[in-house]
């Protein structure tokens, strides 16, 4: 079983030898998903990834064989090399060991919206979260706001209050799963045959039977419907942050609670203003003179704007600092800093008189030994 063509555990998830337990988790059920054979009927391939994910999995899902995998390899693991070692042998051949743990995984994945992969479609469940997107400004994020959305979410349909059922009817229980929802068949896969229980092919895995469909949601319960909300948006987003609003998602199924709204922010860039987490970067020209002489000069801040004095002297490229002018730290009753980045601007466009000072400034620059001082002075 020490087979050499074997790839490294970490390799088949993808993941890095120092995972956590819910990174391996992740990447595992994405994997699973993805190679599972209901979504890939007849593919050999994808069954062959599946069985290598699945078992890589199981060593690494538990600490006592990941350790052993980490110190021995698959040496470590495999019951042929140390049958003390439990492993997974046995496991694939005949009853799959580990899939009752997958089936939960699944029921977790698809949530129920996954048609008839889910056998469990009775019972509270929670309704699916839903995405939306809002874009503000630069201001806005800072200090935060409040935003109207509308969001496209399933609801409760309103007419037969989401049992489904035309007026003055009720639901039936279903009498081949007998309001179960599932029932048990036997199925042959790559792995030989186990037990599975299938959604009710009769009520379609709902337990109850609906004889006088109501009109408005034709029998679903449920009922898509655009809704506005108001988005509280927290001081100090930043751009590609999410805000996730609780139980404002697609409706829970008999009694389970809604999912959630989840909304990316986008936040529009300003003219004037970078952002770097919590600080603010502006770049101030200043005139040559301004630059030379020192000046009181005013900044722009979120704020308004702030007096600031430049020393004689500053250079391009100088960087001062305004305390507490940046963007606040979520949660937190502070801000980040302004910095500010001097540019000093070379003039363009200037008057004779200009340059005959400029020219005079220049000869004095070069301490009085210049000859044509005396043509000016
Ligand atoms: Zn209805
Ligand atoms: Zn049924």
């Amino acid at each position: 079983m020490a087979d050499e063509n074997k790839r490294d555990y970490y390799e088949v998830l993808g993941v890095e030898k120092n995972a956590s337990d819910t990174e391996i988790k992740k990447a595992y059920r994405k994997l699973a998903q993805k190679y599972h054979p209901d979504m890939n009927p007849g593919d050999k391939t994808a069954e062959a990834k599946f069985k290598e994910v699945n078992e890589a999995h199981e060593v690494l899902s538990d600490p006592e064989k990941r350790s052993r995998y980490d110190q021995f390899g698959f040496a470590g693991v495999d019951p042929n090399f140390n049958p003390n070692a439990g492993g997974f042998g046995g496991g694939f051949g005949g009853g799959f060991g580990g899939f009752g743990d997958l089936g939960d995984i699944f029921g977790d994945l698809f949530g129920g919206g996954f048609g008839g992969q889910s056998a469990r479609k009775t019972g509270p469940r929670k309704g699916q979260n839903i995405g939306s997107d809002v874009r503000i400004t630069f201001e806005e994020a800072a200090f935060g706001c409040k935003k109207q959305i509308t969001v496209s979410r399933v609801e409760n349909c309103s007419t037969c209050g989401g049992n489904g059922c035309a007026e003055g009817t009720s639901p039936q229980t279903c009498d081949q799963c007998r309001g179960t929802g599932s029932v048990r068949v036997t199925r042959q896969t790559a792995f030989g045959a186990f037990a599975q229980t299938s959604p009710c092919p009769k009520c379609g895995g709902t337990g109850k039977l609906i004889s006088d469909p109501c009109n408005t949601c034709k029998g679903k319960g449920k009922v898509r419907k655009n809704k506005k909300l108001e988005i509280n948006i927290p001081a100090g987003i930043d751009d590609g942050q999410s805000i996730r609003v609780r139980g404002e998602g697609n409706v829970g199924s008999d009694g389970g609670p809604n999912g959630d709204l989840l909304v990316e922010v986008s936040v529009q860039p300003h003219k004037d203003f970078r952002r770097e987490g919590t600080d603010v970067i502006y770049e101030m020209p200043i005139t040559f003179p301004q630059a030379a002489l020192g000046a009181e000069v005013e900044v722009p801040t979120l704020d308004g704007k702030v007096r600031y004095t430049i020393p004689e002297g500053t250079q391009t490229g100088t960087v001062f600092r305004l305390k507490g002018k940046g963007i606040p730290r979520i949660g937190y009753n502070t801000r980040g800093d302004q910095f500010v980045s001097v540019v000093v601007k070379t003039p363009t466009k200037l008057s004779k008189e200009q340059k005959e000072l400029l020219q005079k400034f220049a000869e004095a620059g070069s301490g009085g030994k210049s000859k044509k001082k005396g043509i000016f002075g």
